[in-house]
């Protein structure tokens, strides 16, 4: 029987890797520049973690976690998101102490047990990027301002952010009330999600997807006319240093997120080329999480970016050659001055390759073609009885002997290494 990748997992082959490169790169070059440092957490954490991180309701938690025990019993999960094992990290390793404003990313896989399509998988990447202790909107602009240069920066130029305010601990239990309140007159026609949602999580509802739902979820009480007058005040200065950065947002009150633990500010940047699955990265505010893991009361904002989703809006790259010289030892005498000379040229940073194999001279030279090699070092009989090498110029098809002497040198030069 012969052995797949795993339902929902992919391959990322060499012909893709550029485009990672290129947005791995761009990460830590963009990313630097704001002043944010980089954090590698493990990849599973204790479940606990996740289920008061994410929230028990959602349906991370409920439906997609890959979950299972360890040997001695405990209760492992591999994450599903990145900011709760950060948050725990900062927590555990008093990150707050040495930093009051700290600002950190992280690049890696995620895990979700969802139904497998395109731009969804359950195993993906993300970046994450997050910044704690700071309360100003200034950072709720920032956060947006990063995301979008992020995408820029990755040549991304199709892209919607959507925005919204989701309030705080003072508005939101009175709106989340009237809109359980406001729903109780319609669950006999709501689909089977919403009405589990109407009664454990009614923000929820807000972004159901069934064709059906939309009309009557349009008439729902909008939270923009719940705000208290803190996050109303909060929101319309995150809005206005957008407006100042000149950033375009359009206003959506039903962005609310998949994740419980968002206040006042949500985004979302949204790109029409990538169909159903068109989010391509989301975040916004968690005041509270850090201190609802154990931690103090420190201030969260944040957002994650899908990278595989980011990979398909990535423009296509030239395919760059894989090597400067390609060296072709004729006879069995020249291997030898060849291998001394692929080492010597490797180590002065020049990219060179040589066939093992000693296929024949056609062959050999098709090869080097497809490597893309700029130049072929050519070592034979009649070579080795002059003392030279002819280095062939790919590109010019032009051709020159090389004293054996100068041959290092002379390569150096050609490909500035
Ligand atoms: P979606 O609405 O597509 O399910 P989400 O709200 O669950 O996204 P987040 O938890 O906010 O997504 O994660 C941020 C980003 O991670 C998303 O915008 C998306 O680009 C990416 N992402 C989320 N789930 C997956 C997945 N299963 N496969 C690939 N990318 C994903
Ligand atoms: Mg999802």
């Amino acid at each position: 029987m012969k052995i797949r990748a795993v339902r929902g997992t992919r391959d990322i082959l060499p012909d893709e890797i550029p485009a990672w490169q290129t947005l791995e790169r761009a990460a830590h070059g963009l990313l630097g520049r704001y002043g944010y440092r980089e954090i590698r957490t493990p990849v599973f954490e204790e479940t606990e973690l996740f289920a008061r991180g994410i929230g028990a309701e959602t349906d991370i938690v409920t439906k997609e976690m890959y979950t299972f025990d360890d040997r001695d019993g405990s209760s492992l999960t591999l994450r599903p998101e990145a900011t709760a094992g950060i948050v725990r990290a900062v927590i555990e390793h008093n990150l707050m102490n040495t930093d009051p404003a700290l600002k950190v990313y992280a690049l890696g896989p995620m895990f979700r047990r969802e139904r497998p399509q395109k731009g969804r998988y359950r195993q993906f990447h993300q970046l994450d990027v997050e910044a704690f202790g700071l309360t100003s909107p200034t950072i709720d602009a920032e956060m947006i301002e990063v995301a979008v240069a992020y995408l820029e920066a990755c040549g991304v130029r199709q892209h919607q952010l959507v925005l919204n305010s989701v309030g705080d601990q003072h508005c939101r239990p009175a709106y989340v009330e009237t809109l359980r309140t406001a729903l109780r007159e319609h669950a006999p026609s709501m689909c089977g999600d919403c009405q589990r949602r109407a009664e454990t999580n009614p923000l929820r509802v807000l972004d159901c997807k069934v064709p059906d739902d939309q009309k009557m979820i349009e008439g729902l009480p909008k939270i923009t006319g719940h705000l208290c007058a803190d996050c109303r005040d909060h929101f319309a200065e995150v809005c206005r240093q957008l407006k100042l950065l000149g950033i375009p947002y359009r206003l959506s009150h039903r962005l609310v997120r998949g994740l419980d633990y968002y206040v006042r500010t949500t985004f979302e940047i949204l790109s029409g080329e990538l169909g159903a699955q068109n989010s391509v990265l989301g975040g916004g505010r968690y005041d509270g999480l850090v201190r609802d893991l154990g931690g103090p009361e420190v201030a969260g904002t944040g957002f994650a970016v899908g990278l595989e989703r980011l990979a398909l809006l990535m423009p296509a790259g030239e395919s760059e050659g894989r090597c400067d010289v390609f060296l072709a030892p004729l006879t069995s005498e020249a291997l030898d001055p060849a291998l001394v000379l692929q080492r010597d040229l490797r180590q002065a940073g020049v990219r060179a390759m040589l066939d093992p194999e000693g296929r024949s001279f056609k062959s050999r030279m098709k090869q080097a073609d497809k490597l893309g090699a700029r130049f072929v070092a050519i070592l034979g009989d009649d070579e080795a009885a002059r003392g030279v090498w002819t280095i062939r110029d790919m590109e010019r098809s032009e051709q020159e002997d090389v004293p054996e002497g100068r041959i290092l040198e002379h390569l150096k030069e050609k490909t500035n290494g």
